[in-house]
């Protein structure tokens, strides 16, 4: 195992990183930019190294700085987490160059996963169903529309280097198509210099199911059951559930198959996640394999008590998968709720800013994942992800009761956050019933604004 690991990351995740090395006995080495020099992954790393200025293309994208920093330090592995680089085939590569371990797949994987048109070639070539749409990337607005035409409204746009729900828009019809592909495609330029655009069907009533897999480097593949991540606002998912409560035994396990042999097609290592949507006659297709560890990988660890963070580690140090398909078993269901630094009442605007007062629930089957605590100030500069609360029960219904009474006694005072609207989706009627697709919380915010 290594002895010690540099997380090219910050916040939430990167304390996650680190509580797992400081369980296995690896020495952690923190990065953090000048915005960063109170976080608390900086102060609870075993050494903390300061790459630069607030802005990220300074900082945490700055992958000579992170290199050094590694080969300085004399750590052995690199964890990217999620978000930054932690889908950058470049660095990937950079770090093998380096003899740096790299915490994920190899980089050849990561470039042809993360180009989504064509890795819906390669689920294409392996027999895995793919949303319909089109085989070769488009570049041009008015032959995209020819092509939408054909396919037949209403159609998703979406950039090829997309993720973080931009580059995608909706077409409802051929005339709105043109200027939506342009907006697409500005956004891809300008989010991932890239403008490589693909069309596809827009499926409607769909559901968010995303499967699990853990691949070591002997050609064992497993998956670690689905996860339900329909509740999303503008493509970004807001709160998550394992298991699925909707699907049959059987379908989990076909599809569940499907992600594993998807995942062997692309000759994936390490943890990654193969998401579907599933249309209300329970068809699902494939729509994008993530080369990296999830936000909401913790309601899988809750389910399957394997801990995927350490399960990286391991795979990484080259060790083989401990356990097999057969012994792996969903226990109970998890719900996961992302506390953002935003204020729901004006548009989800960031509110990043000083937490006065801090308080967080507990008890059997409460989980805490943060980068707060009292007295600690938000910069302005990163996502506005604050906490994941997480609840493990038996059922759905408890997983949902003990959520409840967890938000309710959740206090972050000093900033706006979005617990309030959280605890209102919970206690939709749609959503007690289970009954919810990605459309959900569009719906909700529309009732919301014609009763206002
Ligand atoms: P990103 O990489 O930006 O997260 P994804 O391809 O994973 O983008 O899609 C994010 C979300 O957008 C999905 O969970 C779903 O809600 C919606 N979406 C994407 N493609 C389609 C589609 N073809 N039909 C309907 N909804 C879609």
């Amino acid at each position: 195992m290594f002895k010690k690991l540099l997380i090219a990351n910050r916040g939430e995740i990167a304390v996650r990183i680190i509580r797992a090395c400081r369980e296995m006995g690896i020495e952690t080495v923190a990065v953090y930019s000048t915005a960063d020099k109170d976080c608390l992954h900086a102060q609870l790393a075993d050494e903390a190294v300061c790459i630069g200025p607030a802005p990220p293309k300074d900082s945490y994208l700055r992958m000579e700085r992170l290199l050094s920093a590694t080969l300085a330090s004399g750590a052995e592995a690199i964890h990217p987490g999620f978000g930054f680089l932690s889908e950058n085939s470049k660095f990937a590569e950079l770090c093998a160059k380096c003899n740096i371990a790299y915490i994920g797949p190899d980089s050849n994987v990561i470039e042809r996963m993360g180009n989504k048109s064509e890795a819906r070639n390669t689920m294409m070539a392996a027999g895995v169903p793919v949303v319909p749409g089109t085989k070769e990337p488009v570049y041009d607005a008015t032959k995209a529309q020819a092509i939408a035409d054909e396919i037949g409204y209403p159609v998703m746009i979406k950039a090829s280097a997309g993720g973080g729900g931009k580059g995608m828009r909706i077409a409802h019809d051929s005339v709105e198509f043109i200027p939506l592909f342009h907006t697409a495609q500005q956004e891809s330029k300008h989010a991932f210099a890239d403008d490589t655009m693909y069309i596809e069907k827009y499926i409607e009533g769909a559901r968010h199911i995303e499967f699990q897999i853990l691949a070591d480097q002997y050609g064992n593949v497993v998956h670690l059951g689905e996860r339900d991540c329909s509740i999303q606002r503008r493509h970004q998912k807001m709160i998550e559930e394992a298991p699925c409560s909707m699907i049959s035994d059987e379908l989990r396990k076909e599809m569940g198959e499907v992600a594993v042999r998807a995942a062997k097609a692309a000759g994936y290592t390490n943890a990654g996640t193969i998401e579907f949507l599933l249309d209300k006659n329970q068809n699902y297709y494939f729509i994008e394999m993530n080369t990296r560890i999830q936000v909401e990988h913790g309601i899988t660890e809750m389910v399957t008590g394997i801990d995927l963070i350490k399960e990286q580690l391991k795979i990484a140090a080259g060790e083989p998968l401990g356990f097999t398909q057969e012994d792996i078993k969903i226990n109970g269901h998890a719900i996961e709720c992302r506390i953002n630094a935003e204020n729901p009442e004006h548009n989800f605007i960031p509110s990043p800013g000083k937490v006065n007062a801090l308080h967080f629930p507990g008890g059997f089957g409460v989980r805490i994942d943060t980068l707060l605590y009292q007295g600690y100030t938000i910069p302005p500069s990163y996502d506005s992800l604050a906490a994941k609360v997480i609840t493990h029960a038996t059922t759905r219904d408890e997983a949902i009761h003990k959520m409840l009474g967890a938000l309710g006694e959740t206090i972050i005072d000093g900033i706006d956050t979005n617990i309030d609207f959280l605890f209102d989706l919970m206690n939709e009627e749609e959503y007690l019933d289970g009954d919810i697709t990605t459309d959900f919380v569009e719906k909700v915010l529309d009732r919301k604004k014609r009763m206002s």
